[in-house]
């Protein structure tokens, strides 16, 4: 099925995200957003342009 299986939804799924995100502490209950990320960047993995957090962790 489509929903499980398919390799995007699992990446995010597992927080596999690239850059700050990536290796940021709190990509388990923050993750930036991912639809921002994408319009802006076209990775729906990469870092959120937007980070809030004001430093790094
Ligand atoms: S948006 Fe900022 S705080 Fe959230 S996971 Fe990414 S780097 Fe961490």
């Amino acid at each position: 099925m489509l929903w499980e299986e398919h390799p995007l939804l699992n990446s995010l799924r597992k927080r596999e995200l690239h850059g700050e995100c990536g290796e940021c502490a709190l990509k388990s209950i923050c993750g930036g957003c991912r639809g921002r990320t994408f319009c802006l960047t076209g990775d729906p993995m990469a870092s959120d342009p937007y980070c809030m957090r004001p430093v790094q962790l």
